[in-house]
């Protein structure tokens, strides 16, 4: 008998992983991307592994928060005017979220994709080029307000439920821990069991060459639309040409939207904009990945040099880059790193796949019977990329999922569409 096979869309993270652990089941794979493997949300961005990420961006306060950091031009979030109303019903879905109850929820079903992914990504690395670019470094946050790192009440007490150990630091035992950090911070939170990546876009790179290896044809190509049949994907139509396929799995990111209306599903995934600068040579380089908690942008050690990563803008997928984000982020680098080289510095902008609930949807399509859906992970998906890939492929090959995916249903918001 020949082999089943199954064609992914999205060669990011959570499409390589899928292909990885579809192979494991027995799936032949063929992965399509329009654009190079590895260079949407997945290239530029910190690279914190993060199994205790368990505290949503939507949580109970935030819009007491968000106002202010509208109004500053400088601040973490930001929506292009112009795209204020397009924006608007995501975002009143975003603020029913952000309830206690809802966020409560929404921290379990973090556990459960972002809790076993060092393990995870251990199981397909193994043997690779990408062996050694995931490391357990544990994470620093620190905040220049006394006692601010650990978040609110609401935070530490979902990291006690999800049995996040976490050490809090005063100004001295930061300086101890991180002496590259300006003496600006007033309280820290160490997170020793958190990870990271030394170079994202190398580790997906490795990874679909591993994938390549073990049989998956990999093409260049857009996906446009699907043709259909019976409650049945028959083709996905490539650069205008239709393709057969058996199953079809989308992993395509914050691009994701428009093909699952075109199977009859309204996901309402938002391009969440992000911005990187990548200092090569900065002189300074933290021992420990740092997270500016007051101006919410990670620091993080690559093999290319210091990466600052970060901020939040609503503009629309394809609306062109508002370079200032990036820029900002300098003086960031030499307020928080005294004596940093600003030399060679590159920028980079990406699209963080967002879901107004602040879950991203994995299962089967809900109108039809060899689709599937992988993608919204926002902030966290280089931390859920490898769990996603490996529950999806547990899906697809007909088997239990290990995790429970009610929380995660691509149907969920058929029940309060607002766009
Ligand atoms: C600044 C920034 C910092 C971040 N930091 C972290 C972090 O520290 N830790 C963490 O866990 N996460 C982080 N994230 C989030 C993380 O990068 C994303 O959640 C993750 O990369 C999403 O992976 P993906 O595979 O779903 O999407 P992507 O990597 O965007 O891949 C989707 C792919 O689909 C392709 N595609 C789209 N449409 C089509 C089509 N029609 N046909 C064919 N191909 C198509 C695209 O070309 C792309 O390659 C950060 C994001 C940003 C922007």
């Amino acid at each position: 008998m020949s082999e089943p096979r199954v064609t992914i869309i999205g060669a990011g993270i959570v499409g390589v992983a899928s292909s990885l652990w579809l192979q494991r089941a027995g799936f032949k794979v063929t992965l399509i991307d329009s654009g190079p493997v590895g260079e949407g949300a997945s290239f530029g961005n910190a690279g914190n592994i993060s199994p205790g990420a368990v505290v949503p961006y939507l949580i109970p306060g935030i819009w007491r928060e968000a106002p202010g950091w509208l109004l500053d031009p400088d601040g973490p979030l930001a929506v292009r005017p112009g795209y204020f109303f397009k924006a608007l019903p995501w975002l009143t879905t975003a603020v029913r979220s952000a309830t206690e109850e809802a966020a409560l929820a929404t921290s379990r079903a973090m556990h459960a994709l972002h809790g076993g992914t060092l393990e995870a990504y251990a199981t397909l690395t193994r043997g690779t080029e990408a062996e050694d670019l995931i490391e357990l470094s544990g994470q620093l946050y620190v905040s220049e307000k006394p006692g601010a790192a650990q978040g609110s009440a609401l935070a530490q007490r979902m990291r006690a439920m999800a049995g996040v150990k976490t050490v809090a630091l005063d100004w001295m035992e930061i300086r101890e821990l991180e002496p590259t950090l300006a003496p600006i911070f007033k309280s820290g939170m160490l997170l020793p069991n958190n990870g990271r990546c030394k170079n994202p876009h190398q580790l997906v790179t490795a990874l679909a060459r591993a994938a390549e290896r073990g049989g998956a044809f990999i093409l260049r190509g857009k996906v446009d639309g699907f043709q259909k049949q019976g409650g049945r994907v028959q083709a996905i139509i490539v650069d205008g040409k239709p393709q057969p396929v058996e199953r079809v799995v989308i992993a395509a990111g914050a691009a994701s939207g428009k093909l699952t209306e075109d199977l009859g599903s309204h996901i309402p995934v938002e391009a969440e904009r992000g911005y990187h600068i990548t200092i090569e040579d900065p002189g300074v380089v933290p021992r420990i990945p740092v997270t500016n908690t007051d101006a919410k942008f990670a620091c993080s050690p690559m093999n290319v040099g210091l990466r600052l990563a970060g901020t939040a803008e609503f503009a629309g997928l394809d609306a062109p880059p508002r370079w200032q984000r990036a820029e900002l982020l300098k003086s960031q680098a030499q307020r928080m790193f005294p004596g940093v080289r600003l030399d060679k510095v590159t920028r980079w902008t990406g699209n963080r796949p967002s879901l107004p609930d602040g879950l991203p949807v994995l299962g089967k399509a809900p109108k039809y019977a060899n689709a599937y859906f992988a993608f919204g992970n926002s902030h966290f998906g280089m931390s859920a990329g490898p769990v996603m890939g490996k529950v999806i492929a547990e899906i697809v090959a007909g088997e239990r999922p290990s995790v429970d995916v009610a929380p995660f249903d691509p149907a969920r918001f058929e029940k309060t569409r607002t766009s």
